[in-house]
């Protein structure tokens, strides 16, 4: 028999067959910010790219793996990249998972640990694709505000016992960085459920989780090529974690989640980590310039361990600064959401590109546009 399920709400035809899940119908799909069209000249601050480009090692890598044996299917397990990690990291491969960009991996930690009506707690604002990611396992997602100056609100993450606790370390759009030893003391206080950091931007900060990994069964390491290694285009990530976390993770991994050209230039990225470490110094430098003048210009601007800067006017809607800037070639993130609207999440560019920022910002942000009340 066909089983017809009534939607009353998708379309007119109240006996239309339903063609998709009920909350996949109801949500709001996740919204990245603008990529440029090609050919479109921007200076590109949304997204929290590196402005500089990759080793050129990884460029020769991509070279030579562009042939032949592209007829093949890639190595389901990644090897060479992975190979490359557990050198890089000084970790086991069993401990090591490679994924298509950290979202992928995320995506399968949410896969595997989520079923309906399961918990998954995280503190915010921070990264708006863990939302997404509830939504489609249709978990529930327990946000949890951070403390005054982005503190980990540690206790109230510990009781909400979900199954899957999230931790933007540095958090994304605040640069906030939480110290080591308290995401050790949540890791124990979860008491085996699982932890995930996300340490997309860590390369810009003075510290990381690494070396707690071996002592908590139930923590999680997120990584990603994208921001440190100049490698966004590339989709390459890693996940960090105890083999039988690695284990669950391949059962719901596609078989061949990365392609033969990303593997060779993954490897090369990590055979060349002073490439990146003088990028990662670059780009620090900028932002400690770009702090004291986005703070000048009358921002309110928290310090960043990350590649980016949470810029705040405190009260003031900054959409219409970021349209603005956009007019003027610049693509700046604003995110209108109540905890947020007066704020612009800004990459740390080229000293020249943050130049051309300042410019144009400093007539905006002194300006007296309407400032319409914000709720917080
Ligand atoms: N985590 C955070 C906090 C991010 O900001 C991003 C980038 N949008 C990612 C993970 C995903 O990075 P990627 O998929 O490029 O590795």
């Amino acid at each position: 028999m066909i089983h017809k399920q009534s939607r009353p709400e998708a379309g007119r035809n109240p006996e239309a067959v339903a063609m998709f899940r009920r909350s996949i119908d109801r949500m709001a799909p996740y919204m990245p910010g603008e990529q440029p069209r090609a050919g479109e000249r921007l200076i590109k601050l949304n997204t929290n790219e590196n402005p500089y480009p990759p080793s050129p090692k990884v460029r020769r890598a991509v070279r030579s793996s562009a042939r032949d044996s592209l007829r093949l299917y890639p190595a389901p397990r990644a090897d060479q990249f992975v190979a490359a990690a557990s050198h890089a990291y000084r970790l086991p491969s069993a401990m090591i998972l490679a994924g298509n960009g950290s979202d992928e991996l995320l995506a399968m930690l949410f896969r595997a640990a989520l079923g309906r009506g399961d918990k998954v707690a995280y503190p915010v604002p921070t990264y708006s694709l863990y939302d997404t990611l509830a939504e489609v396992q249709e978990a529930r997602a327990v946000r949890i505000a951070f403390g005054a100056g982005f503190a980990l609100p540690l206790e109230r993450l510990a009781r909400a016992r979900a199954h899957l606790t999230i931790v933007c370390n540095p958090n994304s759009p605040s640069g906030s960085f939480t110290p080591v030893a308290k995401l050790a003391d949540l890791a124990r206080a979860l008491d085996g459920r699982l932890l995930v950091i996300d340490e997309a931007y860590v390369d810009f900060a003075a510290d990381n989780a690494l070396r707690i990994l071996r002592r908590h069964p139930n923590l999680v390491i997120l990584r990603t090529l994208s921001k440190s290694f100049s490698l966004a285009g590339m989709r390459l990530g890693l996940c960090f974690a105890h083999p039988r976390v690695i284990e669950a993770l391949l059962k719901v991994k596609d078989s061949y989640n990365l392609n033969r050209v990303s593997l060779a230039a993954g490897a090369a990225a990590l055979d060349d980590i002073a490439w990146m470490r003088r990028n990662v110094e670059r780009v620090k430098s900028t932002r400690a310039r770009a702090i004291a003048r986005l703070r000048r210009l009358g921002f309110e601007v928290a310090p960043s361990e990350s590649n980016f800067v949470l810029a705040r006017i405190p009260g003031r809607d900054l959409a219409p600064v970021a349209r603005l800037l956009r007019k003027s070639g610049i693509l700046v993130r604003h995110f209108a959401t109540p905890m947020l609207r007066d704020a612009l999440r800004i990459a740390i560019g080229t000293p020249v590109e943050m130049r051309t920022l300042y410019r144009a910002l400093a007539p905006l942000a002194a300006s007296n546009t309407p400032r319409p009340r914000i709720r917080r």
